[in-house]
């Protein structure tokens, strides 16, 4: 049998870092949302008991370094399943971006795997097997719209934002997500207003989301990288609405809710980077056991 599972990326609309913690994690309180740039993650039964993964791009490894192959393992382990699997991963989310492209195809192999082995798991159940993963990949088991605490696996679900067009630009480098953390401990940190943030979410007030729209990290990525505060210039000059760096970057994402305006930036911004995407927002997913 063979199960297809969705793995859409996220942007932050809003992420504060508030310390290191004593583990070595950083406490922080994040605003994300899914949007419909997304991977396609298929399980398919292997006769023999195996993790087996592949997937499109270069770059990506295929062993147990892989999220989807250390989830699968995980739920190997956490309910016994001596079954093999083989989980194709097409990479449409560009790497180490600030998208969380390796989270969202953990989560998908989660929804995935519970499906294929008919395993009956909860979304609690499935968050469990999350955080063990990595601190994305909570929020990917659902998507939606939500505020992420603690290391970023407590979720709590917020309301969908109004709609709008999300137009991302990769810059042609990648970044460490850890390195960036690390840098961000020796310099001072600025700190967006997350409340306010939700307040804007929960009215509706679009606007009021692309003025409350910020990253601490930010600014230290920038440092590294010269073509953010160019990409984030042109895009104002274009007529974006709201514009900000997504996660650890270097991707920078504007919102706007006029089609015409979307395709200007689209248009104008193919002149700069070669990785443009416009996408919509995604829906959060109806889990099954939300059925039962
Ligand atoms: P985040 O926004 O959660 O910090 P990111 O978008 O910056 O994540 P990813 O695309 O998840 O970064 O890639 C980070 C690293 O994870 C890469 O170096 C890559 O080798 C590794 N990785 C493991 N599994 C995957 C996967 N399924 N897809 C992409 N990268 C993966």
């Amino acid at each position: 049998m063979r199960v297809l599972e969705k793995a859409p990326a996220k942007i932050n609309l809003s992420l504060d870092v508030l310390g290191k913690r004593a583990d070595g994690y950083h406490e922080v309180r994040m605003v994300m949302t899914s949007i419909d740039l997304a991977d396609r993650v298929e399980c398919e039964d292997l006769p023999e008991d195996t993790i087996s993964i592949r997937t499109s791009a270069p770059y990506v490894p295929e062993d147990e370094r892989n999220f989807a192959y250390q989830a699968a393992k995980c739920i190997k382990e956490t309910y016994g399943i001596h079954r093999g699997v083989e989980i194709s991963i097409k990479k449409n989310i560009p790497v180490s971006a600030g998208l969380a492209g390796g989270s969202t195809d953990a989560a998908a192999t989660i929804r995935a795997l519970n499906r294929l082995w008919n395993i009956g798991m909860t979304y609690q159940d499935m968050l469990e097997i999350a955080a063990k993963i990595g601190s994305d990949v909570a929020f990917c088991v659902k998507g939606g719209t939500a505020l992420a605490t603690g290391r970023g696996e407590q979720i709590a679900p917020l309301p969908s934002l109004p709609p709008c067009w999300v137009i991302l630009v990769k810059p042609a480098v990648s970044v460490s997500t850890a390195q960036i953390y690390k840098d961000l401990d020796s310099q001072p940190a600025k700190h967006p207003n997350v409340d306010e943030m939700i307040k804007a979410i929960e009215r509706e007030d679009f606007q009021g989301i692309c003025h409350l729209l910020g990253n601490t990290l930010e600014a230290v990525t920038m440092k590294k990288v010269a073509d953010i505060a160019k990409i984030k210039a042109h895009m104002k000059g274009i007529g974006a609405e709201g514009i900000l760096m997504s996660g650890s970057g270097p991707t920078v994402f504007a919102l706007t809710q006029h089609e015409s305006r979307m395709q200007r930036l689209m248009n104008g911004m193919k002149g700069y980077c070669s990785q443009v995407f416009a996408v919509r927002l995604c829906k959060p997913f109806a889990l099954l056991s939300e059925y039962e």
